[in-house]
């Protein structure tokens, strides 16, 4: 009975180490893939950033013409109302005319009143035929004519009468030429809000279409945001990872080794480009193309009054390849020291495709050679070990063997 009970508990006690082992097994990280991840979703996110700034472009191309059609709109609305003032103008005019020529009615009805009632004198007269011909006249054309028929009318009101017809003629075409005119404003009026109308309609499709953009702009700043956080958790797991490796080689070699403990730091913000390899110091007392007696310094020297024992971090991702970490001679010197080669402590990083960076004077290095590192990631502290007269980050920069100015790259 109790030699069944210790068998269950053994096989119960197995059982937990094979799930236990199967769990570590199953979360075992994987640096390849997570490099690979991570170069994809960089990749994925330069195609987001260019079509955000095709989209940015796209937005300014339409805020302009936007610009044009208001302009066109306001133009055109001027105009309209240009052409309303005229029609307007137009028609006083036209009134003004027909006034006249209700005058001008007015005062030959006076005067074939008065012609009348001399006709009718006449009558008393005695010339019957006559009178009865003129009173029976439909109008006063008719009138004139019969009027002129007879010799009875006077030349006097002859003459008055042609000529206030003839006034009232000249008003007429007047008159008509006003109306024509304003016929034409009016067409011409018509023709602009046609016009005003279509590009209404264009402004509205263009304001649409600035709206889409917008839209679209956002999703691809949210995507961006989104990517950003798939880097991070990435590189954190990274972090993770190279912190459990850290640990379990200190615990099997012990305390001894690097002159500094692994501290391995991260840009929590993953950068596309290159990242400056002494945050908070810039200051630059040599440049690549500085003269250095038979040949170009080809380097940047970082210094300033507070930089020794500054943070130095990947200026990009890559594989540690070289260190140096048995210089001693952490100080100003006028002659090297020979360490390194000269360059004393020192870390080399091989970006791949052809790249790689050269941190040299150091006073710790925290990384070593085969580790993966980040842009960003610490891996060691500006010193003065090497060749070098004060503390300062020699920073060197080389594609395909041949040094080119680091600064190319920000
Ligand atoms: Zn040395
Ligand atoms: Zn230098």
């Amino acid at each position: 009975m109790a030699g069944s009970f210790k068998k269950t508990v053994a096989i119960l006690i197995s059982l937990l180490i094979a799930f236990s082992a199967a769990a570590i097994q199953s979360s075992a990280f994987d640096e390849e893939e997570n490099s690979r991840q991570r170069a994809e979703l960089k990749e994925e996110n330069s195609e987001i950033k260019e079509e955000l700034s095709e989209t940015n472009k796209a937005i300014k191309d339409k805020e302009n013409e936007a610009k044009k059609l208001q302009q066109q709109i306001s133009e055109l609305s001027e105009k309209i109302k240009n052409s309303n003032q005229k029609i307007k103008n137009l028609n006083d005019r036209i009134v003004e005319k027909q006034k006249e020529i209700d005058e001008k009615l007015k005062a030959i009805e006076d005067r074939l009143d008065y012609l009348r009632k001399r006709l009718r004198a006449i009558y008393m007269q005695g010339d019957t035929s006559s009178l009865e011909i003129i009173l029976g006249a439909k109008d006063f054309s008719d009138f004139v004519d019969k009027a002129e028929m007879m010799q009875s009318i006077s030349d006097y009101d002859n003459k008055l009468i042609n000529s206030l017809q003839s006034k009232m003629k000249t008003i007429s075409t007047e008159q008509a030429k006003l109306k024509a005119d304003k016929k034409t404003v009016e067409e011409e009026k018509e023709a602009l809000q046609k016009n005003l109308k279509k590009i209404n309609t264009l402004n509205e499709q263009n304001t649409e279409l600035i709206k889409e953009l917008n839209t679209k702009k956002s999703t691809l700043e949210q995507k961006i945001e989104n990517n950003k956080n798939r880097q991070n958790e990435l590189l954190k797991a990274l972090q993770a990872y190279n912190k459990e490796l850290a640990q379990k080689a200190k615990e099997s070699a012990g305390e001894s080794g690097d002159v500094y403990s692994d501290e391995t730091e991260y840009v929590v913000e993953p950068t596309d480009g290159y990242v400056w390899p002494c945050p908070g110091h810039t200051y630059l007392t040599s440049t690549f193309d500085e003269w250095r007696g038979a040949n170009n310094h080809g380097a940047l020297d970082i210094a300033d009054g507070s930089i020794y024992g500054a943070k130095v971090v990947a200026c990009y991702e890559g594989t540690v390849f070289s260190t140096c970490t048995t210089c001693e001679h952490d100080y100003g010197k006028y002659s090297s020291c020979g360490c390194g080669g000269g360059y004393g402590n020192y870390v080399m990083i091989d970006h791949g495709g052809g790249k790689i960076s050269i941190y040299g004077h150091l006073s710790g290095v925290t990384v070593t050679p085969g580790q993966t590192v980040v842009g960003g990631q610490l891996i060691g502290y500006v010193g003065s070990t090497g060749y070098s007269t004060g503390p300062h980050l020699h920073f060197e920069t080389q594609y395909n063997g041949v040094r080119y100015d680091p600064l190319s790259e920000y």
